[in-house]
């Protein structure tokens, strides 16, 4: 149970209130359907079964607790909601492994035959952060010096012999803030989108030339599918992962009529992402040829000689960045403006992005950037497919409500014992509010929410 002592009288209060209620237990019901969500959207209405002989309502909130029934926020992010993101991360890999793995979902499992790439695509240097790194003996200094120790124009050290613990504040920020790019930096993560789709095309171009195919021949024997998420890295620019895979034409998942193999992709993704260009505009400077960073990485999944990536490995790591965001800068989830900065003890990085943002944004070029500063000027989707990639969301999350709401529809059928004979359900539904009701009840929620999830690694542990 909760320890009441530290918590404000009127918590305590509305709490016992709760928790001596009559349809507690329905409550706590409700609370447990909707995942422990941390944000539950509070609705108000009923289910009416209609057929030749007259209609019957077969459900309504006017007998529940409050007269409401609860369900999940929905939210993506682990910040605002863990309980859902948890189940965003769980459709999402779902997703993915039916696109690697097959068998499910309407993948067939011929599927493991294409050639699949996990594809990392990273942003170039904007100047010299302080990092984590190893070496063979384990791990190593941040920046060491290389030949004489050289101080930057600023009269600041070039080098930094620190070898940084996970949790160091210093990690990400730049060794000389007045040295480092930062227009550079968020026209990079203005322009990313962009930047991928320019990609995308030059690998169906270069894919096309390797097998001597005009684009139109290519068309009608390949079709490239992909997956990608969008991860902040600590200094606060985008970087890609991606799961790239060659189909044929069809909408039937049948493999691509190349002689391609998985290696042999690997190995185009990296010439390509290596010379994708875009070229932007800089007010007050020259333009700006954006492109990504030296350190791309690509894996073959499901064979070729070092495939050693399984599909659900991969699943894995794709589905665990989804659920991430910007929100570990303590930008928030909202628009700001740079008055606002004083007010969330940002650090200095992190301050100068968004000041920057701001800047660039007042020119025709970053039109709309303002509205996006609290995402360090990132605008894309976080994550992302090709139409034929696997299974949709949507689809996931569509089987999983009609599995959940068979349950209360049985118990209802049951109290009801009704004959089969409805014709029509129709519902109405009325919005009435978002989060707990009290902030007794999102205490009772949480702690029941910390609960379940010890039961559930305890589970895990048992297994
Ligand atoms: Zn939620
Ligand atoms: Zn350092
Ligand atoms: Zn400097």
């Amino acid at each position: 149970m909760i320890p009441t002592a530290t918590l404000p009288p009127r918590m305590v209060e509305e709490i016992v209130s709760r928790a001596e209620r009559p349809d507690f237990d329905r409550w706590a019901e409700q609370v447990t359907r909707c995942g422990h969500c941390s944000h539950p959207v509070r609705l108000r209405g009923r289910v009416e079964h209609r057929s030749a002989t007259g209609g019957r309502i077969t459900y309504s909130t006017d007998a529940e607790p409050d007269r409401v029934l609860m369900i999940r926020c929905g939210n993506r992010r682990a910040a605002v909601c863990p309980s859902c993101s948890y189940e965003y991360a769980g459709d999402m890999w779902q997703l993915l492994y039916a696109g690697g793995a097959g068998g499910r979902k309407g993948v067939p499992d011929t599927i493991r035959s294409h050639p699949l790439v996990f594809a990392t695509l990273t942003a170039p240097s904007f100047g010299p952060v302080h990092t984590t790194r190893a070496d063979r003996s384990g791990p190593a200094r941040c920046r060491p010096t290389r030949g004489t120790p050289r101080l930057c124009q600023h009269g600041r050290p070039t080098w930094c012999t620190a070898i940084h613990n996970e949790d160091d504040p210093r990690l990400g920020q730049p060794i000389c803030p007045d040295c480092y790019d930062y227009p550079a930096h968020i026209a990079f993560n203005w322009h990313a989108p962009e930047l991928w789709r320019r990609f995308t095309i030059a690998l169906r171009r270069a894919l096309a030339q390797q097998s001597g195919l005009t684009a139109a021949e290519f068309t009608r024997r390949c079709r490239v599918s992909f997956v990608k998420v969008a991860e902040f890295q600590r200094r606060g620019v985008v970087h890609f992962h991606a799961l790239i895979r060659l189909d044929g034409p069809g909408e039937d998942y049948q493999p691509p009529q190349l002689s391609i193999d998985s290696t042999e992709l690997a190995e185009t993704i990296r010439q390509v992402a290596a010379h994708v260009r875009l070229t932007v505009a800089i007010p007050e400077g020259p333009d700006l040829v954006l492109r990504f960073g030296e350190q791309l990485d690509t894996q073959t999944v499901n064979g070729g000689p070092a495939g050693e990536l399984t599909p659900e490995h991969a699943a894995r790591y794709i589905a665990k960045y989804a659920t991430k965001s910007a929100e570990d800068f303590g930008l928030g989830e909202r628009r700001i403006t740079p008055e606002a900065l004083p007010l969330l003890h940002v650090p200095h990085h992190v301050d100068q992005l968004v000041r920057v943002a701001w800047q660039l944004g007042d020119h025709t070029a970053y039109q709309g950037l303002r509205r996006w500063v609290h995402m360090i000027g990132f605008r894309g989707h976080f994550a992302s497919k090709s139409r034929r990639y696997s299974t949709t969301l949507g689809a996931i999350r569509g089987e999983r409500r009609a599995y959940r709401q068979r349950q209360p529809a049985e118990q209802v059928r049951e109290l009801l014992d009704e004959n089969t004979d409805t014709t029509l359900v129709v519902s109405h539904w009325e919005f009435a509010g978002v989060g707990y009701l009290t902030p007794g009840d999102t205490a009772l929620a949480l702690s029941a929410a910390a609960r379940a999830r010890e039961r559930r690694q305890a589970a895990r542990d048992a297994a």
